[in-house]
This record gives structure tokens, C-alpha cells and sequence, in this order.
């Protein structure tokens, strides 16, 4: 007996839904592509519940037939490609002809449609995939289609569903990338509550990212381009996959576009997260086109901090195969190394121009000595003078050092000079370290990394001996000795009693002289509406301040005027980062910490005898007083055992 059947329509669409409808976003992505490619001048986006209730995107482009509007809800039925060939040439967004059957099949669907060569419009309701209704309507050129009560059918899916705003998130997200991709264009979106984005047709990306990401963003961008490059000759031998049988040399070297928009070199990221790539309009992912923009950067940005780019690339459509991902994020370029090289070259080169070199950052890697930490580059403090305050360390054979109830503490001397390899670094740690974050100050919340050290204790005897380099301090005690890092510990402190002070009450603020305008990008801007209150509750003021931005009234005390903007961006995109939405607790801690990160003295800033052990002291009050909010590691201790053993006295 045959096991083996062909699935019915229903059940195949379900499945193929399961690759292209993976969540509100996708859905809102594939109806948004189809108003591009019906060449819609104005693109309308609604979005009810994070998209679960409501999902409406309305356009004035082509429409449809009666006729297509029925095929169109067929599997494989486009009107995009016909033939097998048309495949390796696609200038539209969609071609697969798989989305209206697969979004249908997991929703309720309403379908209202004119085409020009039809009196009447038509509206046709579907429930899970099968047709319930078709009727004439009245209505002008264009295509509505309301997607309702997503995934209804398919439970599992549903439960995947993160919070509203998180879903609203990435929607907001969606429709950004594809405004900036199509200047001409009218893009809108709104929630219930909130138009989050409105942008007019402009003749140019430039006013285009001016209207979406505001006159300050736009200030950190470098334009290039557009470059135009027509495929190099010796670029072809290089591609050893290459078709020999290529259209290069029939109709002259196919010529490559690229235009954009990169962030200066002072501008860091702490992730890629706006980092967009578009070929032929279409947002892509591609390791390889993100590699040639590190490698633009290479000697510019510290390893682990990244740029903002938005990269424009035009192509004839038989260089790139979008026919290799289901829902056509990657794509396959025939000249791979030629794009890489396009882009790394014509990037370096604008950020070059840009700017006279003196005003670059000295970029401080990782392999320069002692300065190497990259944590530290972006708190710029100014290097202290050295040796003005900087520890020395005893010169006579045995001086001591406080006394511990009872006993006192000394410290040796050196006789014969220890091999470095007698105080191994790592041994003295005790295995405290981890390596820190690459970036100055992640905004969000992170468990501290080692866990065995949230019950290690700081001792309050410690007496501080000295500063190393105007950001560690070092201090001692019978027990051994010890290193603080001065930021991280005053940032644990301020932490706690920002939570503590919150868990009992709301944070009264310190009103700003004067407001401070940040332009928020559409996704900001929906985190922000979600988290408003509890900021508020923080002691900040901020209100909506015209589209796209908000004015910042009032910040927690001890927040530097010219910080706050930051401030605020971070707790955003902190939030925004969480792959899941956040409780009130953790919410709560994650804006505490960035704001602690913010408020705490910085490195390279001497201290004082008494602010240090003042420093010292409140650490040692802090429940977790050796890791830091965000998981790196406080202190290190030298154990006098070790200590002894390293100088062979036991
Ligand atoms: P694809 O976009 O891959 O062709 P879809 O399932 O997304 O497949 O759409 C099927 C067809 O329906 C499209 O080829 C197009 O002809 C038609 N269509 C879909 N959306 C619209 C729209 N907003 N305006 C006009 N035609 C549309
Ligand atoms: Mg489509």
C-alpha cells in the first residue's frame, strides 16, 4: 500500500506559510513589497495589537483585475515571472508567488482591490486559505488588504508571539528600511494610539534619512556616491564559480551603483543594528558586504564597536541571485569579490574625504599595551598627567601598611627581582576575570557573567594605596591586595541605590535648563511609548516634541547636560535589544544601569585620598560588590597566600 499522497492545498500553503510568515513583521513585509512593486506612490501601514488584531496595508499602485485578484490567492500564481529564465534576472521585490496563499492561510484576510481597466473594485474575505466571499465595491485604483486575528489557526505560532510593542518594533523597523530604500515614495505607519512614521516623497535618500532619522543623525553621516563602476575585466578570473559563458562582454561590462551613507568615525555603535545593505532596493543581509564595510573601518573603529551605513547598491539583475533565501533576505552576488571590493573601496574613500585626518580618534586596540581596553575609549576623559598622583611603590624594606584590628599588614620589598611570570595575572584573580565587553557601557541589563561572585564579599577594611593610571584604584588589607576599577565600582553603587531609591519611590529628576531635543528613529520611538511611565518614574521628563522626536526636560540628577540624549538613545536600544519582552523588574534594572553607567565617575579621573576610600567603602555596602551591572568584574585580588608563594616565602 502506497504511504505517500500530494498534500492538499491547505496543508501546503500552512507549511509554506511556515517559512514566509514567521511573525507580524513578515506578513507586513510581503504585503509592503507588493504595493512597491505594483508601483504605488504612497504605502499605508496599520497596525492593531503589534499586528495580531490588525494588519492593514493600503497602496494607490496598480491594482487588480477580478481575475487576478482570485488567481493571485493560488499558490505559485505571480504576475512577476513566466518563464524559468526570468528567474535569473529579477528587478521586483516578490516572484515567488507564495505570500497572499500562505498569509491567507493563517489569518483572516480581507482583499479590496480597483485595477484601471475595471469599473468596479472588488473585495474578497478569506478565513484560514478558503474564499468565503467575493463582491464588487466602489473604490479608487489600489490595493487594500486587511490581515486579521494572525495565526488563529495555528496555536503554536502564535505563542511565539512576543509582546506588542516588540512585534510593533520590528514592523516599525520593516517599514523604515524600506522608506529610506524608496525616497519617491509616501511611507506611513500608525498604531492605534500613534502615527509612528510619516514621510512625504523627496527627490533624494538624503532628505529621505533627514525626514526618518532627523537633522542630527544626519550630521554624523557621511553621503558618498553614487560611484558608478562598470565590472572590471580582471575581476572575472577572480570568481573561480564564474559562468564563462557570461553577458559581460556582449553588451559592454555591466555596470555597478553604489551610494550611501556612513557614520563618521566618532560615531559608535555597540551592535550592527544599523547597519543596512540594500541591493536593488531590496534590504539584504550578506556576511560578505558587511565584511567589506569592517574592513573600511578597520584601522577607524575599535574592534567590537561598529558603524551606522546605509549602502545603496544597483546592479543588472543577473549580477545578484535573490532566488536563495525564502524570504529573499540573502542574496548571492556573481561577482562577489568585485561587490566586496566596491564597497570597501568606495566607503574608505568617502570617510577619507570626510574629514582632515588629525581629527580622527586615535583608535586604541586591544594590542597596544596597557591602554588597550577598547571599554574605555569612548568615556573620553582627558589622560591625567602622569606621576602627579599616581602610586609609588615603597622604597624602604619594610614599611607597613595600616593596621587591621589586631595585626598589621606588611608588604615586602622585592629582594630578587620576580620573573613576571612569578605573579601569574590569571592565578591571582582567583578566576574572577572575564573578558569585559568591547563597548563602553552596553545599555541593557546583563546578568553578571560570574555567577560564583555575586556572594563574594568586599572587605570594608580595605585602605587605598593609590591610583594606576587615574582609573584603577589599588588597595590593601591583611587578606592581600587589591585592584578596583573605579568606574564599574562607582557604577555598582549608584546602581543599587537608583533601583533601591525606585522600588520605594519614583525618582524626582533634575529639571534641564534647557530641553533636549533627540530625534528618535521610528523604533525608538515605539520602545520609547512603551517604557514612557516607567522612565518617567526614573526622573525623567520627556514628551513627544513633533514627529519623530522628544524633548527631554528633566534627567536624573548627577547626568551631564550633554550626556542626556545619549542617555535616553541607550536605554532605547537596550530595551530594544532584549529578544523578549522585559518584566517591570527588568526593565526597571536595565534603565537603572544605564543610567548608573552614565552618572559614575569615569576612568582616567584621579581621585582623592578620601573619595577613594569613600568609593571603597560603598562598594563594599553593595550586595554585589564584585561584578557590575552589566556583568563585567569590579575587583581583582592578589591573595596574600599567592602573594607569598610568588615571592617563594612559602
Ligand atoms: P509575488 O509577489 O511573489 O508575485 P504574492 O503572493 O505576493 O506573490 O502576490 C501574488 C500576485 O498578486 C502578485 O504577483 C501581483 O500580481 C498580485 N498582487 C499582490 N499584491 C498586490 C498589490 N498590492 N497590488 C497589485 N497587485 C498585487
Ligand atoms: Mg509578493
Amino acid at each position: 500500500m502506497s504511504v505517500i499522497r500530494i498534500l492538499p492545498e491547505a496543508i501546503a500553503n500552512k507549511i509554506a506559510a511556515g517559512e514566509v510568515v514567521e511573525r507580524p513583521a513578515s506578513v507586513a513585509k510581503e504585503l509592503v513589497e507588493n504595493s512597491i512593486d505594483a508601483g504605488a506612490t504612497s504605502v499605508e501601514v496599520r497596525v492593531e495589537s503589534g499586528g495580531r488584531r490588525l494588519l492593514r496595508v493600503a497602496d494607490d499602485g496598480c491594482g487588480m483585475t477580478r481575475d487576478d485578484a482570485l488567481l493571485a490567492f493560488e499558490r505559485h500564481a505571480t504576475s512577476k515571472i513566466t518563464s524559468a529564465n526570468d528567474l535569473d534576472a529579477i528587478s521586483t521585490l516578490g516572484f515567488r508567488g507564495e505570500a497572499l496563499p500562505s498569509i491567507a492561510a493563517v489569518s483572516r484576510l480581507t482583499l479590496e482591490t480597483c485595477h484601471a481597466s475595471e469599473e468596479a473594485g472588488t473585495r474578497m474575505e478569506f478565513a484560514g486559505g478558503s474564499l468565503r466571499n467575493v463582491k464588487d465595491i466602489a473604490r479608487p485604483c489600489g490595493t487594500t488588504i486587511d490581515v486579521q486575528s494572525l495565526f488563529y489557526n495555528v496555536p503554536a505560532r502564535r505563542k511565539f508571539l512576543r509582546s506588542e510593542s516588540t512585534e510593533l518594533g520590528h514592523i516599525a523597523s520593516m517599514v523604515t528600511h524600506y522608506a529610506l530604500a524608496h525616497p519617491g515614495k509616501a511611507f506611513r505607519l500608525e498604531s492605534v494610539s500613534n502615527e509612528i512614521l510619516k514621510v512625504s516623497p523627496v527627490a533624494s535618500h538624503r532628505e529621505r534619512v533627514y525626514q526618518v532619522m532627523g537633522g542630527k543623525q544626519l550630521e554624523q553621516l557621511v553621503e558618498f556616491g553614487p560611484v558608478e563602476r562598470p565590472l572590471l575585466p580582471a575581476s572575472v578570473p577572480l570568481n573561480l564559480d564564474e559562468d564563462p559563458e557570461g553577458s559581460a562582454e556582449v553588451a559592454g561590462p555591466p555596470i555597478f551603483r553604489i551610494s550611501g551613507f556612513v557614520s563618521r568615525p566618532e560615531v559608535h555603535k555597540l551592535n550592527r543594528n544599523q547597519i543596512y545593505f540594500f541591493v536593488s532596493r531590496r534590504l539584504i543581509r550578506d556576511r560578505l558586504a558587511l565584511h567589506a564595510l569592517h574592513e573600511a573601518y578597520r584601522n577607524i573603529l575599535p574592534a567590537g564597536i561598529f558603524p551606522v551605513a546605509m549602502i545603496f547598491l544597483d546592479m543588472p539583475p543577473g549580477e545578484v541571485d535573490v532566488n536563495v533565501h525564502p524570504s529573499k533576505a540573502e542574496v548571492r552576488f556573481r561577482h562577489s569579490s568585485f561587490v566586496h571590493d566596491l564597497i570597501r573601496d568606495t566607503v574608505l574613500q568617502a570617510l577619507t574625504a570626510s574629514r582632515p585626518v588629525a581629527a580622527f580618534p586615535m583608535p586604541k586596540r586591544p594590542d597596544t599595551g596597557a591602554q588597550g581596553d577598547p571599554s574605555y575609549d569612548d568615556r573620553v576623559t582627558p589622560a591625567a598627567p602622569q606621576g602627579q598622583r599616581n602610586w609609588t611603590p615603597p622604597a624602604g624594606p619594610r614599611e607597613s601598611y595600616g593596621s587591621g584590628p589586631g595585626r598589621n599588614f606588611e608588604l615586602s620589598a622585592p629582594r630578587p627581582a620576580p620573573s613576571p611570570g612569578n605573579l601569574p595575572l590569571a592565578e591571582a584573580v582567583l578566576g574572577l576575570y572575564a573578558p569585559p565587553e568591547p563597548a563602553s557601557c552596553p545599555a541593557g541589563y546583563a546578568e553578571p557573567a560570574v555567577q560564583e561572585n555575586r556572594a563574594g564579599e568586599l572587605p570594608s577594611d580595605l585602605l587605598p594605596l593609590g591610583q594606576v593610571r587615574s582609573s584603577f584604584i589599588i588597595a590593601a588589607n591583611p587578606e592581600g591586595l587589591w585592584i578596583i576599577d573605579q568606574h564599574v565600582a562607582h557604577e555598582r553603587v549608584l546602581f543599587e541605590q537608583h533601583l533601591r531609591r525606585r522600588q520605594n519611590t519614583r525618582i524626582e529628576g533634575q529639571r534641564l535648563l534647557i530641553p533636549i531635543v533627540a530625534d528618535l528613529q521610528p523604533q525608538q520611538r515605539v520602545i520609547y511609548e512603551s517604557i514612557a511611565e516607567e522612565l518617567t518614574a526614573h526622573g525623567f521628563e520627556v514628551e513627544p516634541f513633533g514627529q519623530g522626536s522628544v524633548a527631554v526636560k528633566a534627567a536624573p540628577a548627577d547626568i551631564q547636560p550633554d550626556d542626556v540624549e545619549k542617555l535616553v538613545r541607550e536605554i532605547l536600544d537596550g530595551v530594544g535589544r532584549e529578544a523578549r519582552a522585559l518584566s517591570l523588574d527588568e526593565l526597571r534594572r536595565s534603565i537603572a544601569a544605564t543610567v548608573a553607567c552614565h552618572a559614575a565617575i569615569k576612568v582616567n579621573m584621579p581621585l582623592d585620598q578620601e573619595k577613594m576610600s569613600w568609593l571603597l567603602l560603598e562598594l563594599s555596602k553593595t550586595e554585589c560588590p564584585m561584578t557590575c551591572p552589566h556583568g563585567r568584574p569590579i575587583v581583582l585580588r592578589y591573595d596574600m597566600k599567592e602573594i607569598q608563594k610568588a615571592f617563594k616565602r612559602i
